[in-house]
């Protein structure tokens, strides 16, 4: 069965894309992907998405996104997109060895947290080492823990740590963070917050057959003298990639990964195909943003569907 509208990834850009597409009547099919809601459903609570002067939790955020678009027709399926062919129109999607095909596809994938790139943190990863506060901050219960970075997502992961933690150390390879200063206020006004500056992680050490990390070695850039402290638990808060590595060979991407759209529109290198949310931004990178952009992919795969009948 051909679809008119086929879009990847459930975060606020995807179930915005749904919820526009739907009510136009173009009964739009969602592939959910590895994260349903993307990831404000890994965030605590949403403070600046407009419309909700008390705040709200980022998971019910998402809810809400999903329920509006299924009520006007749009249909999810909870599955990920594992490979794609753009070389034809329709264009085709395959997940699981099934394949479908769309007039237009808007892609929402959004981005992953990063990862220092160290073999012990991949072997400690669910060990005691993780890339998401909300998911795992709860097992860290009067512990100690170490959050790496100096934006926004680290200061939001070291604020929401201290409800379990007994203490929260940042650690940032810079004298300065770049958060935003009612976050880094926040952080740094918490009193079981404190800062190691300009440093950068050597080594984990741990077994996760046993207790899992143990041990954190630190490097001051400065005076590169080693560092060893006791830790519980890690948490990376780092920064994001793009989920955009099986459209590689069709779109237009820049150094990092982003799909490049056409400015002013979510329109890719391929006509019929569209972008929204972080997969192409890595500037605002908002829940309100994303939203904005799912919109306009819908309007603009909309205005390209009249075009082709
Ligand atoms: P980010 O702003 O890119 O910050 C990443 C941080 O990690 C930087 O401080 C960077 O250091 C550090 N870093 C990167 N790679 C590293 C490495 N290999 N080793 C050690 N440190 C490393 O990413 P983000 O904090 O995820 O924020 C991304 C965007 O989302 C921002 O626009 C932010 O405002 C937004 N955001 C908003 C909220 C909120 O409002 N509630 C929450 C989370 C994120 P340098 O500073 O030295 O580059």
């Amino acid at each position: 069965m051909k679809h008119k509208v086929i879009i990847i990834g459930t975060g606020p850009a995807g179930l915005t894309a749904a919820l526009y597409t739907a009510r136009a009547n173009l009964n739009p099919l969602i592939f959910e992907g590895p994260q349903p809601g993307g990831q404000l459903t890994i965030t605590t609570d949403v403070e600046n998405y407009p419309g909700f002067p008390e705040g709200i939790m980022g998971p019910e955020l998402m809810d809400k996104f999903r329920e509006q678009a299924i009520k006007f027709g749009a249909e999810s399926i909870n599955k990920m997109i594992d490979k794609v062919d753009f070389n034809c129109k329709p264009f085709k999607v395959y997940s699981g060895g099934m394949e479908y095909h769309s007039d237009t596809i808007i892609i929402s994938t959004g981005a992953s947290a990063k990862l220092l790139g160290l073999e012990s943190e991949k072997r400690l990863m669910g060990y005691g080492v993780s890339a998401c506060a909300t998911c795992d901050g709860f097992f860290f219960k009067d512990k100690k823990v170490f959050v790496i970075g100096g934006g926004d997502s680290a200061m939001e992961e070291a604020t929401f740590l201290t409800k379990f933690a007994s203490s929260v150390t940042i650690v940032h390879r810079r004298d300065k963070f770049r958060a935003s200063k009612i976050m880094q206020e926040r952080a740094l006004s918490n009193d079981k917050i404190d800062v190691i500056w300009n440093a950068t992680v050597i080594d984990l050490i741990g077994d996760e057959s046993k207790n899992g990390l143990e041990k954190i070695i630190l490097q001051d850039s400065i005076t590169e003298k080693q560092m060893e402290y006791n830790i519980d638990g890690l948490f990376l808060g780092i920064g994001h990639k793009p989920n955009s590595h099986i459209f590689q060979d069709y779109l237009k991407l820049d150094k990092q990964g982003y799909i490049i759209t056409k400015p002013g529109t979510t329109k890719t290198s391929i006509d019929g195909i569209f972008a929204s949310g972080d997969i192409q931004d890595k500037t605002y990178m908002q829940a309100v943003t994303a939203a904005g952009t799912g919109c306009m992919a819908a309007i603009d795969a909309e205005k390209y569907l009249e075009n082709l009948h």
